[in-house]
């Protein structure tokens, strides 16, 4: 684990910040960005634990910013059953701060909460566009948020509890897709080593997120691997779930982050694509690059955004309207990408 002295430049500083505005703040409301991953989780819980332990007297409370419930996958995750959602806190927190997100439009329902609290922090590792908080870490050559709240931990208590460092493994590795991703640095492993010494445990980890598959979720994998297409010489692959999809195999939305992951497995494809229709006449869109193509920029295009080489977008319409806008896009950035070699 990097010691306190060997944070980046300004980034104790700024931690000094987050802790001079928790100490001035008697409610707090700790929140995560909108179809919370495990990064978004595992830190938001471990950050509410550094809190509480930290300034038992505060009151600390973990909100979720959709009407829905923690992923099946991440219940496991120790905290995770205390999470409520944004739209039943009725308070007016001191202190908003933002886990794994730094822009708004990513609260959901939780942006009403922030509209209400005094004063915001964040901890986050998103490239992000205008500050809207009072203090803050936004690094984004953090692989995961849970890299910025293992340091926070570190510089503020010293030490990581056993249930801290099980919930920042948690966001680690799968921010980085199990230490497969071109984030996954040397940070990334120096931190998932402290936490390992500070008991968190990988095998149960892996466990819950990567083996507990229900038969009906592989069943939809297997209609997804079933249907994707390459195109631009096997450059490009996509494929897609539908609601009736989602609803012949009974696999909530929420359960569907790894579709995109059997999209990218494709031999030679650099920019891999899934998307699936939400609720509300929507589609939502995960892009990732294995090469160092920036698909972010076709993200932000679609109105959503995220890192280069992972990223995502929700558009109105069904799979052929979004289709019909993200492929040229896409195309066009592989060409840019072509003549640029
Ligand atoms: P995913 O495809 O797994 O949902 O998201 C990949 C990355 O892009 C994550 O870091 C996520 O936070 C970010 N991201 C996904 N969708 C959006 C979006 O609509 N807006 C922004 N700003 N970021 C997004
Ligand atoms: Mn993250």
């Amino acid at each position: 684990m990097p010691a306190t002295d060997a944070l980046p430049a300004g980034q104790a500083e700024s931690f000094d910040a987050i802790t001079s505005l928790i100490e001035r703040s008697e409610r707090i409301a700790v929140c995560a960005h909108t179809s919370p991953d495990g990064d978004a989780l595992g830190s938001q819980l471990a950050l509410i634990e550094l809190i509480e332990r930290t300034w038992p007297e505060k009151d600390v409370r973990g909100l979720l910013a959709d009407d829905d419930v923690v992923p099946r996958i991440y219940q496991f995750l120790p905290g995770s059953e205390r999470l409520v959602r944004a739209r039943d806190y009725a308070e007016d927190p001191d202190l908003f701060v933002c886990v794994d997100l730094s822009q708004p439009d990513r609260l959901n329902e939780a942006a009403a909460v922030l509209g209400r609290s005094a004063r915001v922090a964040v901890l986050d590792h998103h490239p992000s566009a205008a500050p809207f908080w009072d203090a803050g870490v936004v690094r984004p050559s953090a692989a995961a948020a849970g890299v910025i709240v293992a340091e926070y931990a570190l510089h503020l208590a010293g030490a990581l509890t056993e249930t801290m460092a099980q919930c920042l493994l948690c966001a680690l590795v799968t921010d980085t897709g199990r230490f497969q991703y071109q984030n996954a640095n040397g940070e990334a492993f120096r931190v998932a080593s402290a936490l390992v010494d500070a008991g968190a445990s990988p095998s149960e980890v892996s466990l819950h997120v990567y083996q507990s598959d229900r038969v009906s979720y592989l069943h939809l994998s297997a209609t997804v691997m079933g249907r994707i297409t390459t195109f631009e010489q096997g450059r490009i692959a996509y494929s897609y779930a539908t609601m009736a999809d989602l609803e012949a195999n009974a696999v909530p939305v929420a359960e569907c982050d790894g579709l995109v992951d059997i999209v990218r497995r494709v031999d030679g494809c650099e920019i891999a694509l899934f998307l699936k229709e939400v609720p509300g006449g929507k589609v939502r869109g995960n892009l990732r690059a294995k090469s160092d193509r920036d698909i972010s920029v076709v993200a932000r295009e679609m109105g959503g955004g995220g890192h280069p080489a992972a990223a995502g977008f929700t558009v109105e319409g069904d799979i052929d309207q979004a289709l019909a806008v993200v492929l040229p896009k896409l195309r066009a950035l592989y060409a840019e990408g072509e003549g640029g070699r």
